[in-house]
């Protein structure tokens, strides 16, 4: 018997895996559907010898110390500040929107303070802000987020702006400096040997038995177990009685080009051209010397394995009601971007674990007692 059947390798999964057996010293079965560990930050080295990561672009980032020094148990780190620039009018800019971004689509010599005073000289007033649309027109008006945001949103959910909520594209700040890192988290790095060689240290666990290339349901009533901890997605688990949640997928079409560089940036967006939202060249992110070079580029489907959940009000609706049915569930919990229907990335989803992992050692100590 074991005391916990993990359902999925990603980092919901596989955090909880390591802290169960680790620290609190339970047996634990971890399964996953696909035929290895790391959940969407699986990467591997391609047929080139080029490290790659096999679900489009990860990039580590974090405002969180403990999550970062949790971590940091499993791996080194490379320091990386991720750079993306987005093809526009012909020339590649810096987004995040900047300072620069302006002065070189406009050929423009603006100072910050000036570019505060044309960004308010464009903006469109909005209260509330509730959707994509509000977010970036409440801020840089209606030219520049056709040209940067209009059309990347679109394609990458098959929405307008307006039918997003706010969260979307708030994930990406506006400027009026010349910084053009993506991210500004105080932690910002990608593990040395790469998100693969971490997972499979967290895992390394005499109490930890991994069993891949398995749906969860093939086995759920010949693995005796004691609780299990549900990763995949949250609609599946119930058989979409409620009716489906809606998942953005995405299909990634790897490449390996016979020359050091393809691109002058890690990512480049494309809001307006190409079926595909963006090119990522991998050796950027990792460092890696190589005469060749490898790169991604993503398409976005509605069918497919469900990568985003899809921000919107009648999507949120619709997971209360699972949230509900999750939480009259004993003896199961859910974890994880899929299970919890957020936009999580690789931090947030680490500490929604370890707060689960704290819930439920405390609630072992209290049967302990
Ligand atoms: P997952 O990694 O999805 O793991 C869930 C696992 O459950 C999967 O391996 C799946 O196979 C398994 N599973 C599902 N159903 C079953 C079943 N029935 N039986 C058995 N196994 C099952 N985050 C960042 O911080 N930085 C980034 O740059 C970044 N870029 C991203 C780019 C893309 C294209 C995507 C899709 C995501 C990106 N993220 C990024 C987010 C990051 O991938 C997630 O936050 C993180 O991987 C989620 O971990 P998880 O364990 O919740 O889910
Ligand atoms: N976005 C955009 N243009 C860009 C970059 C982002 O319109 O050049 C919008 C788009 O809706 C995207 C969202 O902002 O889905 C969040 O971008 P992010 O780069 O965080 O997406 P992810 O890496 O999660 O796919």
């Amino acid at each position: 018997m074991v005391d916990y059947l993990i359902i999925g390798a990603g980092y919901a999964g596989s955090v909880l895996a390591e802290r169960l057996a680790s620290e609190a010293g339970k047996k634990v079965l971890i399964v996953d559907k696909r035929p290895h560990i790391g959940g969407n930050a699986y990467d591997h080295y391609n047929d080139a010898g080029i490290l790659v990561h096999k679900y489009g672009p990860h990039i580590f980032h974090t405002n969180s110390r403990e999550v970062f020094d949790y971590l940091s148990r499993f791996t080194k780190w490379r320091a990386y500040e991720h750079r993306v620039l987005a093809s526009v009018d012909g020339q590649l800019l810096p987004i995040p929107i900047n300072l620069d971004t302006v002065n070189r689509l406009y050929g423009l010599n603006l100072t910050s303070f000036q570019l505060e005073d044309f960004f308010a000289s464009v903006a469109e007033p909005r209260e509330p802000i509730r959707t994509s649309e509000d977010v970036i027109i409440s801020r840089v008006g209606r030219e520049l987020y056709e040209k940067f945001f209009r059309n990347y949103t679109r394609k990458q959910w098959d929405l307008d702006p307006s039918e997003l909520d706010a969260t979307v594209t708030s994930r990406v700040p506006i400027r009026t400096n010349r910084d053009d890192r993506y991210f500004t988290d105080t932690y910002q790095a990608m593990p040395l040997h790469g998100y693969t060689r971490m997972f499979e240290k967290m895992l390394d666990h005499p109490n930890i038995k991994i069993l891949l290339n398995t749906d969860y349901r093939e086995i759920e009533r010949i693995v005796p177990y004691k609780e299990m901890i549900y990763t995949g997605p949250v609609d599946e688990f119930f058989e979409c009685r409620f009716g489906k949640l809606p998942y953005r997928s995405l299909e990634f079409h790897h490449e390996t080009l016979d020359k050091p560089v393809y691109q002058p940036a890690p990512v480049v967006n494309y809001p307006n051209e190409h079926a595909y939202t963006r090119i990522t060249e991998f050796k950027y992110l990792t460092g890696q010397e190589h005469t060749k070079t490898s790169i991604v580029k993503e398409y976005s489907r509605a069918e497919g394995d469900p990568y985003y959940p899809v921000p919107r009000p009648e999507n949120m609706e619709l997971y209360k009601k699972y949230q509900e049915l999750a939480k009259q569930t004993t003896g199961v919990h859910f974890v994880g971007r899929l299970a919890t229907y957020k936009y999580y990335n690789q931090d947030q989803v680490v500490a929604q674990a370890l707060t689960l992992y704290a819930k439920l050692a405390g609630a072992t100590r209290t049967k302990l007692k």
